[in-house]
């Protein structure tokens, strides 16, 4: 039996010439936990070409939703940035994954910290009613190089406030924060130097983080990961060392480099 299921694209949005989304028919069988990611790919060769992607839609969707990256001379990627409506994505059936809410232990805020497409995984839990039940505050951190490199900055600015399911909880405890370190932009920087000089602190009104009250989430590169994970630990954080060992943080590699 195959690993993979065979999904139709119903939608491709190119953000500029770097990054784009897909959207695709779902199987009724597919089961997952918001945040967690599947290998999807393309037939190339007859053989399949797969790689890992956050599932950026919630579970409750009908859909499947995927951001990515264009990499020019990527394997898949300088492939699937040109993928069409109606043409096949694999999915795989069994998703996996260590961003999820069952691996954190209770407290008053999340901090969701991306770089890039880091970004994918919290597209997902941004939509999932249990994160606004959770926590009291959610603040998501999105750092990227330049500004048009803020996909979804409309939907976190004007779609979910006005969400019919969690508008309101969004309203009161979702902190969207987007920076960015090349051009000018309101917010500006890398996470680290935010989280260490205490600026993102001042500017979203909370106090610096505190194993007491803070959780987080983190998906970037590696260089990424590990610097902010130096930090959280820190500020007294344990990172959970293995799926389904609750602790303070969460840690995936949106990529490898
Ligand atoms: C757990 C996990 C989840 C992932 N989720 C996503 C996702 O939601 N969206 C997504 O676009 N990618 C995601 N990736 C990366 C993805 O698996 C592929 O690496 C990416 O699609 C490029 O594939 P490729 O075959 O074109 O190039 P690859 O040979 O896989 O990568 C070539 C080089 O491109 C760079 N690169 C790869 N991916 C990225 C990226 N996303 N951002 C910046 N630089 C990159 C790296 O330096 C890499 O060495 C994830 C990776 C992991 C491990």
């Amino acid at each position: 039996m195959s690993k993979f299921h065979t999904e139709t694209v119903t939608h491709v949005h190119h953000w500029n010439d770097s990054l784009f989304t897909i959207k695709t028919t779902r199987d009724a069988g597919l089961r997952f936990r918001n945040g967690e990611f599947a290998m999807i790919g393309i037939m190339v060769d007859g053989k399949p070409l797969m790689r890992a992607y956050s599932i950026a839609s919630p579970n409750y969707e009908e859909h499947l939703e995927f951001y990515s990256i264009k990499v020019q001379n990527g394997p898949l990627t300088s492939r699937l940035q040109h993928i069409k409506v109606g043409e096949e994505l694999l999915v795989s059936k069994k998703p996996t994954g260590t961003l999820v809410l069952d691996d954190l232990l209770p407290a008053k805020n999340l901090y969701m910290l991306a770089t890039g497409t880091g970004l994918a995984p919290f597209l997902s839990l941004a939509r999932d009613p249990e994160v606004y039940e959770k926590f009291e505050k959610i603040v998501l951190v999105h750092c990227v190089r330049r500004v048009n490199d803020l996909a979804y900055k409309d939907m976190f600015e004007n779609e979910l406030p006005n969400d019919e399911i969690f508008g309101e909880w969004y309203k009161e405890k979702f902190i969207y924060y987007p920076t960015v370190t090349r051009e000018e932009f309101k917010n500006q920087g890398r996470i680290t130097d935010l989280l260490t000089s205490g600026k993102l602190f001042e500017d979203i009104g909370l106090p610096p983080i505190s194993k007491e009250n803070d959780r987080a989430m983190l998906c970037g590169s590696m260089a990424f990961n590990t610097d902010v994970s130096k930090i959280l630990d820190d500020f007294g954080l344990e990172v959970s060392p293995r799926m389904g060992v609750p602790a303070d943080y969460v840690v995936e590699r949106a990529f490898v480099g």
